[in-house]
């Protein structure tokens, strides 16, 4: 994948243009490709740099949903759960968490017991996520002992999935290039070009050099996420959509032991009832989300002091004072992000009671913008934004193809037997050019059947097996390949998204 900013004046005029290079403009570039048509994404900054990097990246149902009522959001993202999870075996795994009972709870056993068979209920059996299950107080103390033990009662544990979520947008931007589309990233769309009421264009700045081209579109859309109205003859003052701040800190990791899963964890903080979640990553711990409106710019998006603090009380009221779990400061944060979602905007409703379904809308003629939505059902968001866009060009074109497709980067191997033996043997291989053995599965996953290049570079250059940094699993040969093969053209591009190191390694914080 190289970038090639020329390309955009010399393409002609595109079927479609996409404007945004987060989940949603990849997954519809991708998807636009695949069904032939002429397209072009372009991305002001790197892909993945908005939102598409600071989720709390799970591939998920939304089990907190389940308590707005908001079944239809559940089962459908519980359902691309299961495809993606099939589709990208290297990039999505299954996260079991515990949901602990305690005495002073107002929830009480038999409702958590009725959302969780409801959740597993909504998954269907082809699940990729371990059921839910009920523990005594013993058993769960003896599975979580860094757990809060006063007042315990027992509690349970239940299932969903997760990826790197800057990892997959990445993944999915190379799949649009490869199958044709011309994708450029650090490329701005300054303005839009207009004939009459309608959208046929867009003009665009090459952000590394200056460079300026108009480039014309039989459709534009416009996927620019949080930045989306900004774009708008209103200059972003129409408030078609509301901001919603999430804040995530990177914890030490929990002394987990091994039961066959990666173990999570959700509470509910008792002062205001809102849901954070312990989630592990990369041998760290996620800690998050906070969940408030913001008026900002997404530009200007930074992690406060008191988000900060309102988390680490959050989880420390949560935690066991035990070997490996001390009573986390400030000081013990390795790294941290925001992000915000869009959601539709509904005048007097607080940020977490408005609904996170996702919206097609056209605040312009013949330019598509797509609202809210999440991760987990990004790809089939984009099938319905291609299928609108093929009925405005009056053209054939295929249907979607891309539930049926695996990942451009998942190994063809056959089923989940298949993959687990492609796995096993490609982490010996990678073990044998000299990376230890205990990152060779995380350099894999990451990798999927983009392997081979990685192998060359260190069969070049024995050194790139080493890793870039002791305190994260990435090793050297990641860093070269992403800057001659991903379009990762500057230092953050490298080491924020293409691997996430400086989130790990606490020298970087939003
Ligand atoms: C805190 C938080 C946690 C979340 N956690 C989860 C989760 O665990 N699981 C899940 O399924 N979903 C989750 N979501 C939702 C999910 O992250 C979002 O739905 C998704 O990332 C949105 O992607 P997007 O492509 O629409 O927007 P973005 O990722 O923001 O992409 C928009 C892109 O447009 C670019 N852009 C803007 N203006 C221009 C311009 N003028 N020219 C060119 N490019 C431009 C931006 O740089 C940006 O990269 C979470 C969201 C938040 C906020």
């Amino acid at each position: 994948m190289q970038r090639n900013f020329s390309k955009l004046s010399s393409g002609g005029k595109f079927d479609v243009l996409i404007i945004g290079g987060g989940i949603t403009g990849a997954w519809a570039a991708y998807d636009a490709a695949r069904r032939g048509l002429h397209v072009a994404l372009v991305e002001k900054s790197d892909w993945a740099s908005g939102t598409s990097s600071a989720s709390s990246k799970m591939i998920h149902g939304g089990l907190r949903y389940l308590a707005t009522y908001e079944f239809s959001l559940v089962k459908h993202s519980l359902g691309e759960r299961a495809l993606l999870a099939r589709l990208a075996p290297h990039l999505i795994q299954p996260v079991r968490f515990a949901l602990p009972i305690y005495k002073t709870d107002d929830v009480t056993r038999l409702q958590m017991k009725a959302g969780l068979t409801m959740y597993d209920w909504l998954a269907t059996r082809k699940s990729p996520a371990p059921k839910h299950e009920y523990l005594t107080r013993k058993q769960y103390r003896k599975r979580y002992p860094y757990i809060r033990q006063e007042g315990l009662v027992g509690g349970f544990t239940y299932g969903d999935c997760q990826e790197d979520d800057a990892r997959m947008t990445v993944e999915i931007v190379w799949g649009a290039d490869f199958t044709g589309a011309t994708c450029v990233n650090h490329c701005r769309a300054t303005e839009l070009l207009r004939e009459g009421e309608k959208v046929v264009g867009a003009q665009l700045r090459d952000e590394l050099t200056g460079e300026e081209t108009k480039v014309h579109a039989r459709t534009v859309v416009n996927a620019a996420g949080p930045w989306c109205e900004s774009l708008l003859p209103s200059g972003g003052k129409s408030r078609l959509t509301r901001l919603v701040k999430g804040v995530h800190l990177m914890m030490p990791s929990l002394p987990l032991q091994d039961h066959g899963y990666a173990d999570g964890m959700l509470i509910t903080n008792p002062d205001d009832g809102r849901v954070v979640f312990l989630i592990p990553w990369y041998g760290y711990t996620i800690l998050g989300t906070t969940d408030s409106d913001y008026d900002g710019s997404p530009d200007a998006l930074g992690v406060t002091t008191d988000e900060e603090d309102y988390l680490l009380d959050i989880a420390n009221k949560a935690l066991a004072q035990v070997p490996g779990v001390q009573h986390w400061q400030r000081k013990d944060i390795c790294g941290s992000y925001a992000g915000v979602r869009t959601l539709e905007n509904v005048e007097g409703k607080s940020a977490s009671k408005v609904s996170r379904e996702w919206a097609l809308t056209e605040p312009l003629p013949n330019m598509l913008m797509p609202i809210g939505g999440k991760y987990t059902t990004a790809r089939e968001d984009a099938s319905f934004i291609v299928d609108k866009v093929v009925s405005k060009l009056a053209i054939e074109a295929p249907p979607c193809t891309t539930a049926k497709r695996p990942f451009p980067w998942a190994p063809l191997v056959g089923g989940v037997a298949g993959y687990k033996a492609w796995e096993a043997q490609a982490v010996k291989d990678v073990i044998n050019a000299g990376v230890e053995a205990v990152i060779a599965k995380t350099v894999v996953k990451r990798q999927g059947n983009q392997l081979p290049i990685l192998l060359d570079l260190i069969a070049q250059d024995p050194s790139l097996a080493e890793r870039v940094d002791p305190a994260a699993p990435f090793i050297k040969a990641e860093a070269k390949k992403a800057k001659l093969y991903e379009m990762a053209v500057t230092d953050e591009d490298i080491y924020r998204r293409r691997m996430p190191l400086w989130l790990l390694s606490g020298d970087h914080r939003d």
